[in-house]
C-alpha cells in the first residue's frame, strides 16, 4: 500500500495540495457509484464519455477525500479536507501509478491479446496453473487503458505469476499498455474480424497487436497467424499449427462424440490430448494453453490431466429469474476481492426486491492474509445486506460484519442440505463463490429452470451501445430511452435497472401498466406515457408517470380529473403530429392549446415533441426538414405563448444519427439501444440480445419422406435432421418455414425444412457436424431474417414470447 505523499512522487503533477502525506491508499476509483473503502480511496476524474469532475461531490459526500483532477473544480477549492493532485491527464496519471506499481512485482506477467478468446484462456490458464501456482488474473474483461491499469494496480508480490489480458480498439493503444504491462511472456489467441474497422486492414492490425511483446522473451502464436519475420527480434517463439516448422504440430483432429482427439507432434513425441470440446475455437485456446504449460516445464501427464478437467466456463455474471420470485445472480465461478466488487455492484443496482443476499464462498488466501480479511470486512459492511451466507472455515473475523442474519456452513453441501430450512423469496441472491465450492448447484436449485430456449441479454452490450450514442450528442442533450414493449423484447426492470445507473434522464413506456411495473420494480426515473387512456389516468397519479397529451379532447378529459382530486402542476408531454398521423395535434391547434393551458394550474408541460417518420431514408428527406421546421416553428409558439420553456424532443434513433439538427434539448434512443443499426452507420455497436434454441432429436432420412404437418417439407435427398425447440408460440414466425429461416449451430449455417410448429421446428443439417443437445443460434443475422420474412428487426424483437427466459448477463 502506498501515501498519499509516495503516489505523489510517483505520477507527473502539475501542482499539488496535500493536508496529510501519510494517508494510506489501497483503492482507486473512478465511479463515485462504485466506493468501497472511501478513506483509502483516490479518485481520478476521468474525461471519457462523462467528465469525471461532475463527479467530486458525489465522491466527497461518500467520504473520499483524496482527488486526482485535471483543473481544480470550485467544489474542491472550497474544501479544507481533501487532498489534490492536478495532473494534465487523469487517465495517464493512473496509468503512470499501474505501470510503477508493477515494476514491483518480481514474478512473470503473461500478456494475452487478440481478437477473441483471451479471457477464456485467461480462465483456463488459471484453472490449470492454480493446482500449484498462485496465479493473479485481470477481473472480467478489464483490458482497456482504464481497466488494465485497474488489475495490475491489484497484483500483490504473493502471487507466482500474473495473467493480464490487454485489448486494442483504434491503432496506437498497444504502446501505452506494453509500457504498462511489460509482459515477460505473451500470448496471442487469434485474430479475427473484431474491432477490424478501425485498422487499415489485417496487418496493420496484428503489428499493433504484435506491440505487446516488445520485450517479451516468449511469444506463444499460431503459425497461421503470423509469421517468424513479424515478431520482434528478441523474443523466441512457440508456434502451433499444421507447419511441420511448428513447435507444437497438429498431426491430427478430429471429433469423437463431445470430445476432440488432438495428436501433437510435440519435440519429435508424438502425444495423444483429449480435449473436452469440439468447437474450433476452444480448440485453438486449449493449444495456448499447452504451449504454455510447456514451457513452464510441465509434464506431459499433468498437462494432458489438467486439459481433460477443463470446464467451459462462463466468464460471466448471469441474472437470471429465481424461485418464489426471488433474482439470481450467478457469479458461481471465481471468487476473489477485485470479482466480488464487480458482482456486489451489479447486486445494488438491482431494485426489484427489497431484500438482498449474498451467498459467499471462502476466498483463496484468506486465511493467511489479515489484510484480505480486513478489506473484505469492510467492503461487506459498505453493502446494503440483508443475509449473508457463508460457505467455508467459521474465521473470526466474520464476527465484524454486520449484517442482521448470518448462516455459516462448511461446505457447499451441507448449505444444500439445509435449504430446506431456508426462505428464499422476492430478494435479489448474489451467488458468489469460487470454482471448487461448486455453487452452480446451488444455482441449480435456486434457480428457474429453462426449457431449452433462451434469449440471453448482453448488458456490456447495453452499455457500450448507450455509450455510443451519448457521444453523438452533445453533452447538455438529455436522452431518454424507450423500454416500451418489454423494452423491444429485451426485459423490463432488468434493463430499466441498468438505464437507471447509467444516468439517462428519460424513460418511456407505451401504456401506463408497463410504467406501473417499472416503479414496482423500484425505478425513479422520470417515465413518459406514449398512450395514456382515462381508465389509467389512477395509476398514473399513484405512480408519478407522466402521460403524452395528443388531442384537445384527451387534454380536457385529464384536467376535470386532475381539478377532482386537487392535483396541480403535473408534468404532462405535448405531441406534435407533423406527418406521421398517429396520434397529436397539428399545428395550426397549438393556439388553441395554449389558450387552455394558460387559464390553468393543473398541468405543466414538461416537453413538447414530434416523431420523425422516415428519419432513416435519404429518399424522404425533404419530408423529414419540413417536419422538423414545422416543429421548430410550433415549439416558438408554445413557448411565447405558454411564457415558459420546456424540453423539446424529436429525433429518434435515426434521428440522432443523420439529423444533428434535430436534436433540440433531449433524443428518443429506441432501436439502436438494443444494438440493430438500421441506417447501417455505427461501427461499434453491439448486438444486445441473441435467442438461442438447442438441437432435441436427429434423424436420418431417406429422399422422398417428408418432414412435419400437411408433408410440406419434402425431402429431395437423403437428409439429416434436428428437431429444435422452438416454434410460433415462441414468437418464430410461421413464414420461417419451409428453408426461409435460417439458422446456426457451431458457426454452421442451416435452413428450416417444413412448416414451422407451435413449440418446434425442424432443420436440415444433412453433411453438418451436428450432435443432440447442441446449441442453436436462431437469428444469427436479425436484420437479414427480418428482410426474409418481410418485415423489420422491430417486430422479430418484440414478439419473441414470454414465455421465452431471458438470461441478463455482464462481464
Ligand atoms: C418507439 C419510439 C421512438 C424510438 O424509435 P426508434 O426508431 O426505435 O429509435 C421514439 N419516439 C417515439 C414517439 C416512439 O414511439
Amino acid at each position: 500500500m502506498y501515501t498519499i505523499g509516495f503516489v505523489s512522487e510517483i505520477i507527473t503533477l502539475e501542482e499539488h495540495k496535500i493536508l496529510n502525506f501519510e494517508q494510506q491508499i489501497s483503492e482507486l476509483v473512478y465511479d463515485s457509484r462504485k466506493v468501497s473503502l472511501p478513506e483509502e480511496s483516490l479518485f481520478f476524474a476521468l474525461t471519457a464519455t462523462r467528465d469525471g469532475h461532475d463527479f467530486i461531490p458525489d465522491a466527497y459526500s461518500k467520504g473520499i477525500r483524496s482527488f486526482v483532477v485535471n483543473h481544480i473544480t470550485p467544489f474542491l477549492a472550497e474544501k479544507e479536507d481533501v487532498n489534490i493532485l492536478i495532473v494534465k491527464d487523469s487517465l495517464l496519471a493512473m496509468q503512470e501509478l499501474a505501470k510503477y506499481h508493477r515494476t514491483q512485482f518480481p514474478n512473470p506477467i503473461i500478456g494475452i491479446t487478440g481478437s477473441n478468446g483471451k479471457s477464456i484462456v485467461k480462465a483456463w490458464l488459471t484453472q490449470m496453473l492454480s493446482p500449484d501456482k498462485k496465479v493473479y488474473q485481470s477481473p472480467k474483461s478489464y483490458n482497456s487503458q482504464l481497466g488494465v491499469a485497474l488489475s495490475l494496480w491489484n497484483l500483490q508480490a504473493s502471487y507466482d505469476l500474473a495473467i493480464i489480458e490487454a485489448g486494442i480498439s483504434e491503432p496506437g493503444e498497444m504502446d501505452n499498455l506494453e509500457e504498462m504491462v511489460q509482459p515477460n511472456i505473451g500470448i496471442l489467441t487469434n485474430i479475427g474480424i473484431a474491432h477490424a474497422q478501425h485498422f487499415e486492414n489485417k496487418k496493420a492490425k496484428l503489428e499493433e497487436k504484435l506491440k505487446l511483446f516488445k520485450r517479451t522473451e516468449l511469444v506463444i502464436a499460431s503459425s497461421k497467424y503470423i509469421s517468424k519475420e513479424e515478431l520482434p527480434a528478441q523474443a523466441s517463439w512457440t508456434s502451433w499449427g499444421v507447419e511441420e516448422t511448428d513447435s507444437i504440430q497438429i498431426l491430427q483432429q478430429e471429433v469423437q462424440g463431445n470430445q476432440s482427439l488432438l495428436k501433437l507432434n510435440i519435440n519429435k513425441e508424438v502425444v495423444d490430448f483429449i480435449i473436452p470440446f469440439t468447437d474450433e475455437a476452444s480448440i485453438e485456446n486449449v493449444l495456448s494453453c499447452i504451449s504454455l504449460l510447456i514451457y513452464l516445464d510441465y509434464s506431459i501427464s499433468i498437462i494432458q490431466d489438467r486439459i481433460l478437467a477443463l470446464k467451459p466456463l462462463e466468464m460471466r455474471l448471469q441474472l437470471k429469474k429465481g424461485i418464489a420470485n426471488s433474482s439470481i445472480i450467478d457469479d458461481s465461478y471465481s471468487n476473489d476481492l477485485a470479482s466480488l466488487k464487480i458482482s456486489l455492484n451489479f447486486l445494488q443496482q438491482q431494485n426489484q426486491h427489497q431484500k438482498r443476499t449474498l451467498i459467499l464462498s471462502d476466498m483463496d488466501g484468506l486465511k493467511e492474509n489479515n489484510k484480505l480479511q480486513h478489506k473484505l470486512v469492510d467492503l461487506l459492511n459498505t453493502q446494503a445486506l440483508d443475509r449473508l451466507v457463508w460457505v467455508g472455515e467459521k474465521y473470526a473475523f466474520l464476527e465484524d460484519i454486520h449484517i442482521k442474519e448470518k448462516n455459516l456452513y462448511p461446505d457447499t453441501s451441507s448449505f444444500i442440505k439445509d435449504l430446506s430450512n431456508l426462505v428464499f423469496e422476492n430478494e435479489s441472491i448474489l451467488v458468489k463463490g469460487a470454482r471448487i465450492y461448486q455453487f452452480e448447484q446451488i444455482v441449480e436449485r435456486l434457480g428457474l429452470r429453462s426449457h431449452g430456449t433462451v434469449l440471453d441479454i448482453n448488458l456490456n452490450a447495453l452499455t457500450n451501445n448507450l455509450m455510443v450514442y451519448r457521444s453523438l450528442i452533445p453533452p447538455h442533450v438529455k436522452l431518454m430511452t424507450m423500454v416500451k414493449a418489454f423494452s423491444y423484447g429485451s426485459g423490463s426492470f432488468e434493463v430499466a435497472n441498468l438505464l437507471q445507473f447509467s444516468k439517462v434522464d428519460y424513460l418511456t413506456v407505451a401504456f401506463a401498466d408497463e410504467g406501473v411495473d417499472l416503479r414496482m420494480a423500484g425505478i425513479s426515473l422520470p417515465i413518459m406515457v406514449l398512450s395514456p387512456d382515462a381508465d389509467t389516468f389512477e395509476s398514473l397519479i399513484k405512480y408519478n408517470l407522466e402521460p403524452e397529451v395528443y388531442s384537445m379532447r384527451f387534454l380536457k378529459e385529464f384536467l376535470l380529473f386532475l381539478q377532482d382530486r386537487n392535483i396541480q402542476d403535473y408534468k404532462i408531454h405535448l405531441k406534435l403530429d407533423t406527418g406521421m398521423h398517429r396520434l397529436g395535434f397539428f399545428p395550426e391547434e397549438i393556439p388553441e392549446v395554449v389558450d387552455v393551458l394558460k387559464k390553468q394550474n393543473l398541468v405543466r408541460v414538461q416537453s413538447f415533441f414530434t416523431h420523425l417518420v422516415a428519419s432513416g431514408d435519404p429518399n424522404q428527406d425533404d419530408f423529414t426538414k419540413y417536419q422538423i421546421n414545422t416543429y421548430s416553428e410550433a415549439a416558438q409558439i408554445l413557448r411565447e405563448g405558454l411564457g415558459y420553456s420546456f424540453i423539446r424532443h424529436v429525433a429518434n434513433t435515426s434521428g440522432i444519427v443523420r439529423w444533428p439538427e434535430a436534436h433540440f434539448d433531449m433524443v428518443r434512443l429506441g432501436i439502436g439501444l438494443y444494438g440493430v443499426d438500421m441506417d447501417r452507420k455505427l461501427e461499434n455497436l453491439e448486438q444486445v440480445s441473441t435467442l438461442r434454441t438447442t438441437v432435441t432429436q436427429l434423424k436420418d432420412l431417406k429422399a422422398g419422406e417428408t418432414v412435419g404437418y400437411d408433408r410440406k417439407g419434402v425431402l429431395l435427398r437423403d437428409s439429416k435432421i434436428a428437431t429444435v425447440k422452438i416454434g410460433y408460440a415462441d414468437g418464430y414466425n410461421r413464414r420461417f418455414g419451409m428453408g426461409v429461416g435460417k439458422m446456426e449451430i457451431h458457426g454452421q449455417q442451416t435452413a428450416t425444412v417444413g412448416s414451422i410448429c407451435m413449440d418446434m421446428c425442424m432443420l436440415d443439417v444433412t453433411g453438418l457436424e451436428v450432435r443432440e443437445g447442441d446449441e442453436v443460434i436462431v437469428f444469427p443475422n436479425v436484420m437479414q431474417a427480418a428482410k426474409d420474412v418481410g418485415t423489420i428487426p422491430y417486430e422479430l424483437l418484440v414478439n419473441i414470447s414470454g414465455r421465452v427466459k431471458r438470461v441478463y448477463y455482464y462481464e
